[in-house]
Order: C-alpha cells, then sequence, then structure tokens
C-alpha cells in the first residue's frame, strides 16, 4: 500500500502509542482525585501543557485541551463572538478556510455576526490590501488558516497577525496542518488564539488544542467541571494529551528534516506530473505550500474515478477535500482560487508523510499516467 493522504491524517508513531500505553492501565487516575494515582494524570498533562508551550513561545497555562481541530475552532470563533459581540459583530475570515471554521461562521451568522470571506488569488494567498479595507470599527475577530488543508498554500501570518494587532482585533488562527509540520512563533506572528489537532502530526485522533492568549478573556466553551481552568469541562483524555506531548516532542525533533525530505519529493513529483501528463494543472503556491502537498487538477476526468482505479492498485489519496469526498460539489478551495467547476472536478490531493520513498513517488506517476490516459480514451 501506498499512503499519500496524510493531510487527511497520519499513522500514530509507535513511540506514540508507547508513551500513551501506561495512561490506560497503569495511571489511570482521576487528574482532579487528591489521592496519588490522580497525581501521576495531573503531572502528566502539566507536563504537555509545557511542552507544547515551549514549541509555541507561548505560557503553558494558555494551552487547552480540545477534541480535535475542530472543537478548536469551534470553541475560538464562537467564544469570540460571544465574548466581544457588545464591542461589535463584524468577523473577517476567508474563502478557503476549512469547513470547521467556514461553517461555525454560517452558524454565527444566524445568531447575528456578520462575516466578510475575503478573496484569495490564483495560488491561494490572502490579499494584505483587502484584509486592510475589510477591517471596520466593528470588526472584534480576524481568523485566516496558517496554511490550507487542500492546496497546502501557506498564508503570510506574520503580516496578518501584524495588521489584526495593529487595529486591536483579535486574531485567530486554524494551524491544524501547520503546527508540528513549521515553526510557529505567537509572539512573533501576534496570534491570539491557534488551533491545532495530534492526529495530523502522528499523534492520536481525537485530541488537540486551542492556544488562547491570556489577555483575550475567551468564555468556557464546555459548561460542566472545573477542568481546563474552568473553560472545557470533562475528565480530561489523560492517555490522547500524553500522546499528543509525545507527538509533539517528535514533530519538533525530526521537523527539520522531515520538512526537507518531504519538500524534495514533493517537488519531485509535481515535475514528472505536469511534465509526463497532458493538461495538468498544479493548484496552490509553487513555493509557499506545504512541504508534503501536492495538488493536481486533470482536464476531462472526475476524481472519484481516479481515487477508486488508484485504491484497486493500493495507493491511498484524496480528491479536493477529505471532508468533502462523497458529495460531488466541486472543492469551495479550488472555486475559490478561480478554477472553473469542471476543472476543479478533476482535482486530486496527494500528501506526503516521513516514510514515503522515490519509488513509491515513481510508481504513484507511472499508475496516474495509465489511469489518466485510460479514463479520457474511455471519454472520446
Ligand atoms: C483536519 C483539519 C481540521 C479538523 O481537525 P480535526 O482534528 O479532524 O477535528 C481543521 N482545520 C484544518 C485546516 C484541518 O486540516
Amino acid at each position: 500500500m501506498i499512503y499519500l493522504d496524510n493531510a487527511a491524517t497520519t499513522k500514530t508513531a509507535p513511540e506514540v502509542v508507547e508513551a500513551m500505553l501506561p495512561y490506560f492501565t497503569e495511571y489511570y487516575g482521576n487528574a482532579g482525585g487528591i489521592y496519588r494515582l490522580g497525581s501521576e494524570s495531573k503531572k502528566a498533562i502539566i507536563r504537555a501543557k509545557e511542552t507544547i508551550a515551549e514549541t509555541l513561545g507561548a505560557a503553558s497555562n494558555e494551552i487547552y485541551f480540545t477534541a480535535g481541530g475542530s472543537e478548536a475552532d469551534n470553541w475560538a470563533l464562537k467564544a469570540a463572538f460571544e465574548t466581544y459581540r457588545g464591542r461589535g459583530n463584524h468577523i473577517i475570515t476567508s474563502k478557503i478556510e476549512h469547513h470547521a471554521v467556514l461553517r461555525t461562521c454560517e452558524y454565527l451568522e444566524k445568531q447575528g455576526a456578520e462575516i466578510t470571506y475575503l478573496d484569495v488569488d490564483g495560488d491561494g494567498m490572502v490579499d494584505m490590501e483587502q484584509l486592510e479595507k475589510a477591517i471596520r470599527p466593528d470588526t472584534i475577530l480576524i481568523s485566516i488558516m496558517y496554511a490550507n488543508n487542500e492546496i497546502g498554500t501557506i498564508q503570510p501570518i506574520r503580516e496578518i497577525g501584524g495588521i489584526a494587532c495593529e487595529h486591536g482585533i483579535l486574531f485567530h488562527t486554524d494551524a491544524v496542518q501547520a503546527y508540528g509540520q513549521l515553526p510557529i512563533d505567537v509572539e512573533d506572528c501576534h496570534i491570539d488564539m491557534l488551533s491545532a489537532g495530534a492526529h495530523k502530526f502522528n499523534g492520536p485522533k481525537g485530541v488537540g488544542f486551542l492556544y488562547i492568549r491570556q489577555k483575550a478573556k475567551l468564555r468556557a466553551f464546555i459548561h460542566g467541571g472545573q477542568q481546563e481552568r474552568g473553560r472545557r469541562a470533562g475528565t480530561e483524555n489523560v492517555p490522547g494529551i500524553v500522546g499528543m506531548e509525545a507527538a509533539v516532542k517528535r514533530a519538533f525533533r525530526i521537523m527539520e528534516e522531515k520538512a526537507e525530505k518531504e519538500t524534495a519529493l514533493r517537488d519531485y513529483l509535481i515535475r514528472r506530473l505536469l511534465r509526463e501528463i497532458p493538461d495538468v494543472t498544479l493548484n496552490g503556491h509553487p513555493t509557499k505550500r506545504l512541504p508534503g502537498n501536492v495538488n493536481v487538477s486533470f482536464a476531462a476526468v472526475e476524481s472519484e474515478t481516479v481515487l477508486i482505479m488508484l485504491d484497486m492498485e493500493g495507493i491511498c489519496a484524496s480528491g479536493g477535500s477529505a471532508c468533502t469526498s462523497g458529495a460531488l460539489d466541486p472543492s469551495h478551495v479550488l472555486l475559490a482560487i478561480g478554477q472553473p467547476p469542471e476543472l476543479a472536478r478533476g482535482s486530486l490531493r496527494l500528501t506526503l508523510g516521513e516514510d514515503n520513498t522515490k519509488e513509491e513517488i515513481d510508481t504513484v506517476v507511472e499508475t496516474l499516467k495509465r489511469i489518466v490516459g485510460k479514463i479520457r480514451a474511455m471519454r472520446i
């Protein structure tokens, strides 16, 4: 099997699983308990917050554990709106956000929020001038993703944060694709809130975190017990948290080497696809893109067919985004970069991980040449 869907989810690293195991069967105590068994859990949670905070240049009391990236996005947006709606109801985001942000924005519109969805250029970049112009006296939040999950484009986060800071507006970034892959500094980029999810960087599924700057006094998200400083109730997922910490340590340890390897393979794959298959378009920025992201559109081909045929050859990939697969609608991200719907329906996302080899990439190119040729021949 050749796995090229690492933007959807990654394999949990063996050292991550190993770190988690004792927290199921040995240190299973409630972190809120008075007994010593509970204090092991509590210590593990405190340690994990310190590890994560350090990677971001944050303080450990600014890290809040969640059940993943979607929850972190929901929390950031809903709480920012509810906390600050007295000051205004305007939120700025982009047209290419993940559905965890876009659907939350749609929900907030029903609650009285006004949302500006910024355009992006042909490479998927947000325009700083348009952002400046969109800012109003009643703007309370800017939410722009760090890197896009479909086309891999990395936004100028430092500039966006600078603009938000200058205007005294809260800045949230969905960094679910970027955290663990790229170095991030919340001070340098003036980030007030940041979402991440462990399963995108070889951690376990169902656990993530939201960084909330201490000054941004967001309201609670889950009401109940006093966990997570009273803002996110529920007995902590200690094995998940410990696993995420192990995945964070691992990701930052191998970050540079991994990025270098993936970037080389990515560019090799892009080069071969563009050169050896007729009528292929690269989607996303040619250089300011995630190390492992390849996204192309094939003219006169439906991605569903390609995906099924790839699967028969043992190759896992996705079309557009995993969340829209099954639906026939072309990706909102590809439409936003100006791609015609017919072409967007023929898009293919191949996302690399550290285990992929050049031989695998060669196999994928040869297989795609054959598959795309066959589909196009059948159409005529
Ligand atoms: C995967 C992803 C999410 C959702 O994260 P989950 O942990 O699966 O809930 C949100 N935003 C982006 C950019 C993602 O890639």
